[in-house]
């Protein structure tokens, strides 16, 4: 579904991508893992097209979208949730989730995701018109990810989701993850917290230094010693 060929990405003299290629397949929950600095938000950002490749190919269910605009590839169905929540603190928890279908034509569409993710994640349901900068840390991650998922997606990419967050709630949002690729849409996921991400998905690549040094089934990464020294403690 979506498809990294030797993607490289540079921030002027920065080479922040050096070859980059991975494969998301429909159904799936993807991580990307590896330490601070090491590429992974600076590839969804590409496959969002927030960041223009220097060289390489992007696919997204069949058409090439290295070249697209970032508006294209949302209305493609790839929406991308961002690092850092990146709620509008001032606005209610209906009137954000409202904003992630301001592209969508069909208004009741709209209405009827918002009612999806109100039965997906009740807490912000009662919560609809409370103000989202008032809504704890954990909340306003489900709220970034119920506002992605009114844009109507066909994969969710999600930065780092469980940032910040205590290890019961950290465990609540990789649960929800996991409802809604049950629910039909396809994940990629960014994470440090490696062992949280490998629990819910089905493979994962590291990032190291611009590039994809490990790649396998999480149940295959857990038992890697490479995995366990670097990323999962003793
Ligand atoms: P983190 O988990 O810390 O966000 P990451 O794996 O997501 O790390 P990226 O944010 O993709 O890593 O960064 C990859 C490299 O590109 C880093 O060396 C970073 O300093 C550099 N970089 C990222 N964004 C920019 C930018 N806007 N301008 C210059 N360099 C950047």
């Amino acid at each position: 579904m979506l498809e990294f060929d030797s993607v490289e990405v540079f921030y002027g003299k920065v080479q922040a991508l050096r070859g980059i290629s991975l494969s998301v397949e429909e159904g799936e929950i993807v991580a990307l893992l590896g330490n601070n600095g090491a590429g992974k938000t600076t590839t969804l950002s590409t496959a969002s097209a927030l960041v223009k490749s220097h060289s390489g190919k992007v696919r997204f269910n069949g058409a090439d979208i290295t070249k697209a605009q970032p508006w294209t590839v949302v209305g493609a169905g790839l929406i991308h949730v961002p690092e850092g929540r990146r709620i509008f603190s001032t606005l209610t928890v209906l009137e954000n989730l409202q904003l992630g279908g301001y592209l969508v034509k069909d208004r009741t569409a709209v209405a009827k995701r918002i009612e999806r993710v109100f039965e997906l994640l009740p807490l912000l349901a009662e919560r609809r018109a409370q103000q989202g900068g008032t809504l704890s840390g954990g909340e306003q991650q489900m709220l970034a990810i119920g506002r992605g998922l009114v844009a109507g997606p066909k994969m969710l990419m999600l930065d780092e989701p469980s940032m910040g967050l205590a290890p019961l709630i950290v465990a609540q949002v990789m649960q929800v993850i996991s409802s809604i690729r049950d629910q039909g849409t396809t994940v990629l996921l960014v994470e440090q917290n490696a062992r949280a991400a490998l629990k819910v998905t089905d493979r994962a690549y590291v990032i190291d230094g611009g590039v994809t040094t490990v790649a396998g089934r999480a149940v295959d990464l857990l038992a890697d010693p490479r995995i366990i020294d670097a990323y999962l403690g003793a």
